[in-house]
């Protein structure tokens, strides 16, 4: 048998219930991804640039002009400024992004703070690299970060902290004072952040999002991660960028370059000539608040408990005073008899803690979100138990 680097990880969780809903014929809620397509006018640039021949390796850290655009667009949504050559790299997909930043970071013993739930891809990276992953529990209900705890984490073989808002799954959307707070933690130590802000134009009820490099301090020492995915509704395309100061940049170059060398040329022309009306991103959060509202109006005809997200496109319900069957059963039982496919949230925390709690995405068609609705608002409770 060949020996596993990973020997807890099987296949992820949003593969198996994909599957599983596409099996049973259920409304899939459970991986992140828009059931609608993206813009048509997105889909003509790149069969645009394909034809005029851009189809060859990109520069490894992304053509320039996407570069650009990117730097332009931290500046019109955040204010901030950034240098294109030095401090953005293009990559293929967010996950990229955090391996990679992950990989030019840590090396074998040092620890790296976890917030759990976390996203599945954060530890197998840490513990590819050799690190050592520390979890600190988020506070429920609202998932607020413990800052107690995460300094009761904190050794002298800390190198790197995990953050992630707008938070998948919980919604959790940091404030000014979660920086102040992080910053004051690692001010006069060697710790660097990974910044997973995939989620950065999904907010709610106003809510701004606060990058973490809109701090100072955190902006020396942080590697932001981004994912046109999310932003343009094409998670299929896969591709990313990092922002990070220009010595961190070179790290995480030195990793990227080796990891996929570069990204799809065409998408990048494509992306850079759709970046120019800001519009195209800054709408996206009164377009998720829309669906959120929507699914969150339905839900309250439900016997769930829950609070409508601050951010991302997912929904937590709670329904621990219902059931107290496992998350994970309650899945696939909502997914094989129910026919709404959605994911356990025990699977975001390292021992599987189980807060009769699951997460439903709402990057959906409002007609399927209403027959999904139904089918949640029908729920035999005494079957389901
Ligand atoms: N981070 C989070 C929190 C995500 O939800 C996702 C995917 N939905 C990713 C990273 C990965 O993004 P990408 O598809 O661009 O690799
Ligand atoms: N990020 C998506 C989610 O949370 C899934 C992406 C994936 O399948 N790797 O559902």
């Amino acid at each position: 048998m060949l020996p596993s680097k990973l020997p807890q990880v099987g296949t992820t969780i949003f593969t198996v219930m994909s599957k599983m809903a596409s099996d049973h014929g259920a409304i899939n809620l459970s991986q992140g991804f828009p059931s609608f397509n993206c813009y048509p006018f997105l889909m003509d640039l790149v069969n645009q640039y394909m034809r005029d021949g851009y189809n060859q390796y990109a520069p490894m850290s992304g053509v320039p002009i996407l570069k650009q655009r990117i730097a332009e667009k931290t500046l019109i949504s955040f204010g901030l400024s950034i240098d294109p050559e030095k401090e953005v790299t293009v990559v293929s997909g967010a996950t990229e992004a955090i391996f990679s930043a992950v990989t030019a970071v840590v090396c074998p013993g040092d620890e790296v703070i976890l917030l759990e739930p976390s996203y599945d891809s954060y530890a197998p990276a840490v513990e590819l690299s050799g690190g050592i992953p520390v979890y600190v529990p988020l506070s429920l209900p609202d998932f607020s970060v413990d800052w107690d705890r995460v300094s009761a984490a904190i050794t002298e073989k800390t190198r790197l902290i995990m953050v992630n808002t707008p938070h998948n799954p919980c919604g959790y959307v940091w404030t000014k004072e979660d920086l102040d707070n992080l910053a004051s933690l690692i001010q006069d130590r060697d710790i660097y952040v990974v910044s997973d802000e995939v989620y950065e134009y999904i907010t709610f009820d106003g809510r701004p999002h606060l990058p973490l490099m809109s701090h100072p301090l955190l902006r020396e020492r942080t590697f932001t991660c981004g994912s046109f995915g999310k932003t343009f509704h094409v998670t299929g395309w896969k591709i990313g960028y990092c922002i990070a100061p220009p010595v961190l940049t070179e790290a995480f170059r030195k990793i990227h370059q080796f990891v996929t060398f570069s990204t799809a040329t065409p998408l990048q022309y494509a992306l850079a000539e759709f970046l120019m009306e800001p519009s195209r991103y800054e709408s996206l959060s009164d377009f998720y608040q829309q669906k959120r509202d929507l699914f969150c109006g339905g839900l309250k005809k439900t016997a769930f408990e829950f609070t409508p997200a601050q951010g991302s496109f997912f929904q937590l319900v709670s329904y621990g005073h219902l059931s107290q069957a496992s998350d994970y059963a309650l899945s696939v039982k909502m997914c094989q008899e129910v026919g709404v496919a959605c994911i356990p949230v025990s699977v975001f925390y390292h021992d599987k803690q189980d807060h009769k709690l699951l997460r439903f995405c709402f990057a959906k068609d409002d007609e399927l979100l209403e027959k999904a609705l139904g089918l949640l608002q029908g729920l035999d409770w005494s079957r389901l138990g």
